[in-house]
């Protein structure tokens, strides 16, 4: 059988990892990369230490359960961490399963990898911006931004989202997915922090706590956090409220309210709260609300309370102050009023209809030869290692797949 020649277009994670999955299937492969290294985004995920998969990470915990489900019966969660193992990296296990390697450092896993494609013999063209892909008799032709031109027997699409746009994922792939053929579904920021309409945000800039954070719509609970919260000048940020912008971003791309609810005080009961006043009778409200929560809260929940004279004493408060502060303590609710763009975001939520490829092998259902990987598709996932587990999932099954191997041993 004659030699494979693909091309993947896209040296990130699942570029990489499908380029490694093609070249052990026998294929001769070439990246090519647009920026002058590959693997930059790689660089920059878990602050630098890179949350490469979740030992918990299932179909559930992404937007298209079912695709999922075949590709990491292809190519799952325990197959990665044993193919990172392999190549020298140690997994290190934190908290919710997250898992990083060992060194602590984003670089080992990129290091790694470059060494992978390295001594399979992967070529590597950087400063390669592909701007056009055209099938004819099937073979594909790839054109360059700067005029030089490929033929591949195969072409792999790995071009990520729009997410983090200076790594050199600016969206260009959907244009070249769609010229030959395929949708996209729209997309958006996911996993990015999120604006409030909020006279007090200037005042609570900076401050953070532990805590649970609920997103609502007409009332309804629809997703539920606990972590860190973060108030900012804009609005809100943390991991918890990370994980809520995926839903409430789709809610707010389709006009729908949505809004953030937190409990200052949620360790303790109502009685407790009225015991607390009883017993502060005597002393100014400001000063009856130290050291039950940080201290920035209390100027602006006093003002929410539409309490005006923050040195009122507890015991000259109007009944409904007392009550609406006490309800402000346990619920406090402030409207979403949006998020920030792809500059900030740590992935894409929509991309290449899921319909137009084939999960057991990555393999477009328009164009045969057609390969796609990563975040280009309309696949994304919760904070804490799921995004980069698809990346390689994905990548590796098409490397598979591209080459003409159905499944990995
Ligand atoms: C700040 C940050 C932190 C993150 N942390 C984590 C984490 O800890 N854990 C986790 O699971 N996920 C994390 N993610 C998400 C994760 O990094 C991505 O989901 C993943 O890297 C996507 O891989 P990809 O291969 O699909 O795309 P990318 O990694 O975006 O790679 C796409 C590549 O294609 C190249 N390219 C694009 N267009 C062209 C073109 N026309 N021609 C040639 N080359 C092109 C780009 O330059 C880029 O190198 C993080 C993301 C960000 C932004």
């Amino acid at each position: 059988m004659k030699q494979q020649v693909i091309y993947v277009i896209g040296g990130g994670a699942s570029g990489m990892m499908a380029a490694i999955g093609a070249r052990r299937n026998g294929a001769e492969v070439t990246i090519l990369e647009r920026n002058s290294r590959i693997g930059k985004k790689i660089l920059a995920t878990g602050n630098g230490r890179c949350n490469y998969s979740n030992l918990g990470a299932t179909k559930k915990d992404y937007n298209h359960p079912e695709f999922v489900d075949v590709v990491f019966d292809g190519f799952g969660p325990a197959q990665t961490l044993r193919f990172f193992e392999s190549l020298g990296i140690v997994p290190r296990v934190e908290d919710l399963g997250k898992v990083y390697p060992m060194s602590e450092q984003a670089s080992s896993i990129l290091d790694v990898l470059l060494y992978e494609l390295e001594y399979l013999g992967v070529s590597i063209v950087t400063e390669a911006l592909v701007q056009r892909v055209i099938k004819k008799n099937n073979q594909f032709t790839i054109f360059l931004a700067d005029g030089r031109v490929f033929d591949a027997d195969k072409v792999i699409l790995s071009t990520g989202g729009k997410a983090m746009p200076k790594s050199g994922s600016d969206g260009r792939g959907y244009a070249i997915a769609e010229s030959l053929g395929h949708h996209t579904t729209h997309v958006f920021p996911a996993l990015v922090k999120l604006t409030l309409e909020s006279p007090y945000l200037k005042h609570l800039d900076g401050v953070k706590y532990p805590g649970t954070v609920d997103l609502i719509h007409q009332g309804e609970i629809l997703q539920s956090e606990f972590g860190d919260i973060l108030f900012t000048k804009y609005g809100i940020s943390g991991p918890t409220i990370l994980q809520l912008s995926r839903k409430a971003n789709a809610f707010l791309t389709e006009n729908k309210k949505v809004s953030v609810v937190i409990h200052l005080v949620e360790t303790l009961q109502r009685e407790d709260i009225k015991m607390r006043f009883e017993m502060a009778n005597e002393k100014p409200v400001d000063f009856s609300l130290i050291g039950l929560i940080n201290k920035r809260f209390i100027s602006a929940l006093l003002k929410e309370a539409g309490i005006e004279k923050h040195n009122t004493l507890v015991k000259d408060l109007k009944q409904n102050e007392l009550n609406q502060l006490i309800r402000l303590l346990f619920d406090w609710e402030f409207q979403v009023t949006g998020f920030l763009g792809f500059d900030e975001a740590q992935v894409t939520a929509g991309g290449i209809e899921v319909s137009e490829i084939d999960p057991t092998t990555m393999e477009s259902r328009i164009q045969s030869g057609l390969f796609f990987t990563g975040e280009l598709i309309d696949i994304d996932g919760l904070c804490g290692g799921y995004n980069l587990q698809w990346a390689w999932s994905s990548g590796y099954l098409a490397g598979l797949g591209a080459s003409g191997r159905l499944r990995h041993d």
